[in-house]
């Protein structure tokens, strides 16, 4: 056996972080790192990387460096390893001299176990760059290193020497950009050719796939973000003015949001990370320039205003949704127009071509009609044998029609409007509209003018942007984006080609509405749930220390407290995320509130009587009041019992006739009084049913039976 195979490394799991167990391939790759093998770990966003070099680095004797990209985001991460009670610290340009010394003092003695550094610091370590204080090096955001990732700091290149200097200290560097190139660019410039390779599966099952045509989406966004209230999400714009038009439009509907984007001085930028980062924002509409490396766990959504410009960005992105496992939610809408933009952005580029083929196949995806996560998972050349059923697709499966006669009215205007007209301009002469552009072109003129007013605008946009995806017409670019035939419109047109079109569905964010899910949106509306009750203490917590509310327990933790209600210190531990230190510093004042909790809804029982009882008296029926409150009659009239036991006036009597009570009454004496209502039954050939049953046996209770 390998010495390493028996370190204990679910302890300190266990001790600092509060889990049970590790995340696929979490245990593999700790005990390669602590073997002092150098290691390369290709996971998602949110995968749980952090942890693969966090453990060995509490395992090992002296300190692990981490090197990081942002500054900015260092304090969160050391913030958040304090708050577990490991030690760790951060050391950049910001901090003043003595800050520093004092930190490097830290290291000597020994008592850091992690130091998260930038590269362009490290040349101030100097000092401790040596086998006897580091232990490990983990390199993050390791993709930074590649010129062909997305993310390159020159900075980063110069981190080769690390090997040369510390040839025997193993170097562990972890990515979420998997592509081949950038792989082999990372272990060469880092000089560890020989590294372990560990790449895990892409997939993120919590995170639902939404994808939809982004008409109206404003409208759409503000609908979902009102029935979100209480969450947190990201609204990624492709503008800088956009990201302000969707942010000051939430705040006018009363949300809390706020623009991010490069064009923000620094400290702007900041304080809108730092409360997005501590729930004091809940939404942030922002350019691709926010989000990496941003850990915030309970980001419960990510909508994409525009259409990101590749599968990659978008993955990444959607990523920062849902880190907790929890379920999350990824929009995207897509438009033509976000694709004409795209492509004028990419043309001119040096790499337009892969500029432009990345972008083909996220609109492709955009515009798929099967399983979405399949499609993302084969770009990552990874294969579902299923269609995941957490899609829109999968969900919704679109439906196929004959769209031959819809695809020959429109591939006709287009060629009577002599290939100049774009797609606006076409859906005007088909829907027969009467604007200005239409008027002074003289399209009114053309043959096919109102053929399509059966039609809503929006369909026919959904439509052609059909056939152009099949190929039957194309986009000039550069001649004002004038639709134009194909040799395949030809076939349509003449040669009697069939054409097939999905169905145009206005897909707004509301499920279909069960029984079961209208029961519980009101359940929710009516009773506020333990979660909720421990988030706003959370909260509370988080503003009296000035914390990160995510710091005191993420919403991990509070989903478990209220499933399995911990009522002493022992069931505390046990519930994921509660480790040694929080238990010490908020496990008691949490305890206390689940507590309270359970008191007020025992109370909280009584008041559903209450309610039945407060209907019944303003004269409503018990069909009335059950279908009224969404509940079973037979509920509504132990409600009602109970309220006479209590001496409430209730006519119990109006239910049951006095020869029902009468054998009910038999019934009692000869089976000496059961428990369940089902023997009564039986014994009375189900001549009475359980409802008049139960009355019969209040009223007898009460020893109130009146004979007329
Ligand atoms: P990455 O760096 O890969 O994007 P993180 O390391 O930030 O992801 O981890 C994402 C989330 O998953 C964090 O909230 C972390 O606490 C949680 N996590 C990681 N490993 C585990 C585990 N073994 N059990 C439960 N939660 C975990
Ligand atoms: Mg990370």
């Amino acid at each position: 056996m390998n010495p390493t195979e028996r370190l204990d490394i679910y302890t300190p799991l266990k001790k600092y972080f509060g889990y049970d167990t590790f995340r696929p391939l979490q245990e593999n790759i700790i005990r390669t790192v602590l073997e002092k093998r150098d290691t390369l770990v290709i996971m998602p966003t949110g995968g749980g990387k952090s942890l693969c070099f966090q453990i060995p680095a509490l395992i090992f004797d002296g300190l692990t460096l981490v090197i990081s990209p942002l500054i900015a985001l260092m304090k969160d991460q050391v913030d958040g390893l304090n708050a577990n009670g490991v030690p760790a610290n951060f050391f950049n340009s910001s901090q003043d001299s003595n800050t520093q010394q004092s930190i490097l003092e830290q290291v000597a003695l020994k008592t850091l176990k992690l130091l998260y550094v930038a590269p362009e610091s490290l040349s101030f370590l100097s000092p401790i760059l040596n086998d006897k204080c580091i232990s490990c090096i983990a390199v993050d955001e390791a993709h930074c290193i590649s010129s062909w990732g997305h993310d390159f700091r020159p900075s980063y290149q110069q981190l080769g020497f690390l090997k040369e200097i510390l040839p025997n200290t193993p170097i562990i560097a972890l990515t979420a950009t998997a592509d081949k190139a950038t792989r082999q660019d990372i272990v060469a410039q880092l000089n560890v050719p020989d590294a372990d390779q560990f790449i895990s599966s892409f997939d993120r099952a919590n995170i639902r796939l939404d994808v939809q045509v982004g008409l109206d989406r404003m409208k759409k966004i503000a609908d979902f973000v009102k029935r979100n209230s209480n969450e947190s999400g990201i609204i990624y714009c492709l503008s800088r003015k956009t990201t302000e038009q969707v942010a000051s439009k939430l705040k006018s509907l009363g949300h809390s949001a706020e623009a991010y984007h490069a064009g923000l001085d620094f400290n702007e930028r900041s304080t809108v990370q730092d409360d997005f980062i501590s729930d004091r924002i809940k939404i942030v509409c922002a350019t691709v320039a926010f989000g990496m490396g941003i850990d915030k766990s309970n980001v419960r959504y990510v909508i994409h205003y525009n259409m990101p410009k590749n599968i990659e960005g978008y993955y990444q992105e959607i990523g920062r949704s849902g880190r907790d496992g929890l379920e999350a939610k990824a929009i995207l809408f897509h438009s033509y127009a976000d694709v004409i933009q795209l492509r004028k952005f990419a043309s001119g580029a040096v790499n337009e071509k892969v500029q432009i083929a990345k972008l083909e196949r996220m609109q492709q995806f955009s515009e798929a009609s099967s399983c979405r996560r399949k499609i993302l998972l084969s770009y990552f050349g990874e294969m579902l044998d299923e269609n995941c059923g957490n899609c829109d697709i999968c969900r919704n499966p679109p439906q196929f029609v004959d769209g031959t006669i819809i695809a020959q009215k429109a591939l006709s205007t287009i060629y009577r409007a002599n290939q100049k007209e774009a797609i606006g301009g076409i859906i005007d002469v088909l829907r027969g509209a009467q604007n200005a552009h239409v008027l002074d072109q003289g399209l009114n003129t053309l043959a096919t003018y109102g053929i399509g007013r059966d039609l809503s605008w929006a369909h026919w946009q959904q439509y052609i942007i059909q056939l152009i995806n099949q190929g039957f017409a194309e986009v000039a670019f550069h001649k004002n984006n004038a639709l134009e035939l194909t040799p395949l419109s030809n076939d349509v047109l003449f040669n009697g080609r069939q054409v097939k079109l999905t169905l145009p569905v206005d897909r707004t964010f509301v499920a279909k509405k069960t029984k079961d899910s209208k029961r519980k949106a009101k359940d929710k509306s009516n009773r506020v749930g333990l979660f909720e009750h421990l988030r706003k203490h959370r909260a509370l917590i988080a503003a009296e220390k000035s914390i990160a509310a995510y710091l005191i327990f993420n919403d991990v933790s509070l989903k478990e407290m209220e499933k399995h209600m911990p009522r002493t210190a022992q069931d505390m531990l046990s519930i994921s995320g509660v480790g040694a230190h929080k238990m010490d510093n908020y496990g008691q004042s949490f305890l206390t509130e689940i507590n309270a909790y359970i008191n007020q809804s025992k109370r909280g029982e009584n008041d559903t009587f209450s309610s039945s009882y407060n209907l019944y008296k303003e004269g409503l029926s018990v069909a009335e009041i059950a279908e009224k409150r969404e509940l079973q009659p037979t509920t509504i009239i132990s409600h009602l019992c109970k309220k006479y036991l209590e001496g409430k006036p209730v006519d119990l009597h109006q239910f049951v006739s006095v020869e029902e009570i009468n054998q009910v009454k038999r019934a009692k004496e000869i089976l000496e009084n059961p428990a369940e209502i089902k023997k009564y039954f039986v014994f009375l050939e189900e001549s009475i049913d359980y409802g008049k049953i139960r009355i019969a046996l209040t009223i007898l209770e009460k020893g109130q039976m009146t004979t007329p």
